[in-house]
């Protein structure tokens, strides 16, 4: 049965834990839709700062090869460079192979340089065509290189950005600067798929980790210019413009998913979390609930106990206090009836010290662990000992016990004091619940592994539901027959610590009104019955 003070805690569990946490987990549900878009939100995001951070870093390394060389290339006059300044300038064009070629456009003429290993027919040639070819672009598109120089003089550098070459197998980009301010420009041809090779894929090295597949493709064609060798067909996720080279773009997709898996991937995640967390939690709040109930339980059962058992020590003192007083006064006059009074006094110390030896070797045996001696011993030897004593105590003629033993009982190991205060116990419940008279029978046998002592009574008998929690410390039963006799609920507690220590176990079968039998396994080591002694 639930105790009112157990649904209180179990409410306030729901209202303070389990009410949010179940409002959050709905919510959670609810909001699923909108955190996917938030997710891939972020996702989509994550992409484009990648392809950014890509874009920024080749952007920064032209423009520190272009700030290397200006001072170079232009002289303070806006002329064409001494020959030791050229030589400087084609070494570092050999150094760095996306670069093509350095030029400078000034007032009196232009000029082009390539790295030194070029042959000087060559070079010259190609110098001149490309000379003619920059300065019909200045006139063409001079619009748009003024438009350069403005911005330059505000602080505002971007160069002038013109497709130089461009065919199935190469590629050339030309940009252009202003020099001085005063109508110079110079700049620098870029060998596109170096530039690509080079840096911009060294980059995507670096940002990769194996997460992301990148590429480069021309922006008006399916040309792609750097493009992984993977079997991967999904398309590409993000795109941005590649700054250097305008007219090519960067591409990006995630390896082996793509965003909308990523995310429906994470907010399956997410709510499996949430889940096991909800599980966790219930399985959590109810080992919380069934621990303070238990405690409740116990915490009831030992005022229970104080009032009971101050009852029960009350009962037989009083008794034996009226009794004892009665016949100091000399009030009692016939020997007949002086005599029973002497007899109630002693049935009820008798009584009143079978309570107090119960408690002592309650306390005594909670504590104990230790200094326990086994010696091997016969059942039923101690069984006839104890069915003695408990005649003796209760009486003749009140102890209706029957003996039931099998022949050949092997020997056990006990500790006999112990097991001798187990067998009163239950032999004094026997008598207590069962039914008033009627014969107990003690039951001596073997099992496969274990030597069984039984008492069986025909009395009241204990419902299943009650059959574990008796062997609780003071626990007694709620059954209204059972109340009605004495007791402290510290019985079966003490038989159950006893059969423990021997290794053993203690059973129950009972049918509510039908009767109980109470069984006490010992454990037997070896076959041949004798246990190790
Ligand atoms: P006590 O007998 O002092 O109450 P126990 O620990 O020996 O304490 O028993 C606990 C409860 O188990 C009893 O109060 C009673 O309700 C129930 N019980 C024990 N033995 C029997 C029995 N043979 N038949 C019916 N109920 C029993």
């Amino acid at each position: 049965m639930i105790k009112p003070s157990s649904i209180k805690i179990m409410i306030v569990m729901i209202i303070a834990v389990m009410i949010p946490v179940f409002s959050y987990t709905v919510f959670q549900f609810l909001q699923q839709d909108q955190n996917e878009h938030l997710m891939k939100t972020i996702y989509e995001r994550q992409l484009n700062s990648i392809l950014f951070s890509v874009n920024q870093d080749s952007w920064n390394q032209m423009l520190s090869w272009v700030s290397e060389l200006q001072p170079l290339i232009i002289s303070r006059s806006g002329q064409v460079p001494v020959d030791s300044r050229i030589w400087q300038v084609r070494q570092f064009i050999s150094e760095h192979p996306p670069l093509h070629a350095v030029f400078l456009h000034g007032p009196s003429g232009c000029r082009f340089l390539y790295r030194n290993a070029a042959t000087s027919t060559r070079d010259s040639a190609s110098a001149q065509g490309d000379s003619l070819r920059l300065a019909a672009l200045v006139q063409a598109r001079s619009a748009g290189i003024r438009q350069m120089i403005q911005n330059a003089r505000a602080g505002y550098i971007r160069p002038f950005i013109v497709p130089w070459q461009r065919s199935h197998e190469n590629r050339k980009t030309l940009l252009v600067f202003s020099g001085d301010g005063n109508g110079v420009l110079f700049g620098i041809v870029l060998n596109d798929i170096r530039f690509i090779d080079e840096i911009v894929a060294r980059k995507f090295g670096e940002m990769n980790e194996g997460n992301f597949i990148f590429a480069v493709k021309e922006k008006e064609r399916d040309v792609f210019w750097y493009l992984p060798d993977t079997d991967e067909a999904r398309p590409f996720e993000k795109r941005e413009s590649l700054w250097v080279l305008p007219d090519l773009e960067l591409l990006i997709k995630m390896a082996g998913t793509t965003l909308d898996e990523l995310v429906g991937r994470r907010t399956r995640q997410n709510l499996i979390i949430l889940l096991l967390v909800n599980g966790v939690l219930i399985g959590g709040v109810v080992i919380i609930w069934r621990a303070i109930s238990k405690e409740i339980r116990l915490a009831q059962m030992k005022t229970d106990f104080v009032a009971n058992v101050s009852h029960e020590l009350r009962t037989p003192l009083a008794l034996i206090r009226i009794h004892a007083e009665t016949l100091e006064l000399g009030r009692v006059k016939s020997k007949e009836k002086m005599l029973q009074y002497y007899r109630t006094i002693l049935r009820e110390s008798e009584r009143l010290g079978g309570l107090i030896d119960n408690i002592l070797d309650f306390s005594r045996l909670e504590y104990r662990n230790e200094d326990y001696p086994m010696e091997s011993g016969d059942l039923e030897n101690l069984v006839r000992e104890v069915m003695e004593l408990h005649r003796l105590r209760r009486g003749e003629g009140r102890a209706p016990f029957r003996l039931e033993a099998q022949p050949g009982m092997p020997l056990v190991r006990m500790n006999r004091e112990s097991v001798r205060i187990a067998l009163l116990n239950l032999m004094d419940n026997a008598v207590k619940f069962g039914g008033g008279g009627k014969a107990v029978r003690i039951g001596l046998k073997r099992n496969r592994a274990d030597a069984v002592v039984s008492v069986t009574d025909s009395g009241i008998g204990v419902p299943e539901s009650e059959q574990k929690k008796i062997f609780e410390k003071f626990y007694r039963s709620a059954n209204g027959l059972a109340q009605n006799k004495s007791g402290s609920g510290l019985g079966l507690a003490i038989v159950r610590h006893i059969m423990l220590l021997h290794g053993g176990r203690v059973t129950i079968r009972s049918k509510p009104g039908q009767g109980s039998t109470f069984s006490l396994h010992f454990p037997l080591r070896e076959p041949g019955g004798t246990t190790g002694v």
